[in-house]
């Protein structure tokens, strides 16, 4: 494997520090720098910029993004056995990488960061979904960052990319496509870590818009896909009776036949629609 820095292969690095992956911190570690490399690139020019990575482990990415020519990385890890290979990377880069020891979920990282930023991250399986949500729904657009360049188990990668019809839309996607430009730049097979997840994995980027690409109230939008997916075989006009008193009148008026499901309608009806509740 070409070495992208002078620093030794993750295996050696693994070995050293002795990081048996603990499956409950949904450690599945990425070992081939080229592969690390790749992936911090399709993060888009790093130069100049911040980048948080959530969940660095033994620094594969980390190494990735900083050889990448990321100005600065703030990686937060919550497994304190990984810090000393960390340290490792922190010395060979100097002033490049900040490591915190802590759970993601409650960490103020903004703190530590400087706009430009860009998030970068093989995230944690069990974190994952929670996280992006998050960072789709700061209370006020646009975001803190840029971009976000995230590893998925594939089948939420496909949540976030689907489009109307397709089994995978739903709540996830009118989030991700209302606010941001987003795609899977990458698909990876489950031997590409060690150890091997059962599925295989994908990496969405995405791109914040510089506003939702169609008006509406976020909490109201949220309430009416909510419901409208919650139980997504029946037609709008039974899931959505709790929205509105008049909903068969506000779906009519939003171009949606009050018989249509909630999978069939699009992002832009969607927003027209929470418009119209939102308007009483
Ligand atoms: N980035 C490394 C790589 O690509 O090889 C490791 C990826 S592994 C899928 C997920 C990492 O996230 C692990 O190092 C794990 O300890 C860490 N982690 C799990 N839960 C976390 C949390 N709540 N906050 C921060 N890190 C977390």
């Amino acid at each position: 494997m070409a070495a992208i820095d002078g620093l030794p292969p993750l295996r050696e690095v693994i070995a050293t520090h002795e990081l048996v992956a603990k499956k409950a911190l949904g450690q599945n570690f990425l070992l081939d720098l080229n592969l690390t490399a790749k992936i911090a690139r399709a993060a888009g020019d790093l130069t100049g910029c911040d980048v948080l990575e959530v969940g660095p482990g033994p620094g594969g990415l980390t190494r990735g993004l900083l050889a990448e020519g990321a100005r600065r990385v703030l990686a937060v890890e919550k497994d304190s056995r990984c810090l000393p290979a960390l340290a490792e990377i922190a010395a060979h880069y100097p002033g490049r990488l900040e490591v915190i020891n802590g759970d993601a979920l409650a960490v103020d990282v903004l703190a530590h960061l400087t706009p430009p930023i860009r998030i970068a991250a093989n995230l944690p399986y069990n974190v994952g979904t929670e996280l992006l949500i998050r960072w789709l729904t700061p209370a006020v657009w646009p975001p803190f960052w840029q971009s976000l360049t995230l590893m998925f188990q594939k089948e939420v990668a496909e949540r976030i990319v689907a489009k109307p019809g397709s089994d995978h839309y739903g709540r996830l996607a009118l989030l991700a496509q209302w606010r941001a430009e987003a795609k899977i730049v990458m698909v990876l097979p489950p031997e590409a870590f060690t150890p091997a997840p059962k599925v295989h994995s994908a990496v969405v980027h995405l791109t914040a818009l510089p506003a939702p690409r169609y008006p509406a109230d976020l909490a109201v939008l949220e309430r009416v896909v909510a419901a409208g997916f919650n139980q997504r075989r029946k037609m709008l006009r039974s899931s959505l009776k709790g929205v509105h008193p008049r909903i068969e009148a506000l779906l009519e008026e939003a171009g949606i036949p009050p018989t249509e499901r909630a999978e069939r309608v699009s992002l832009e009806q969607f927003c027209h629609l929470a418009r119209l509740v939102a308007a009483g």
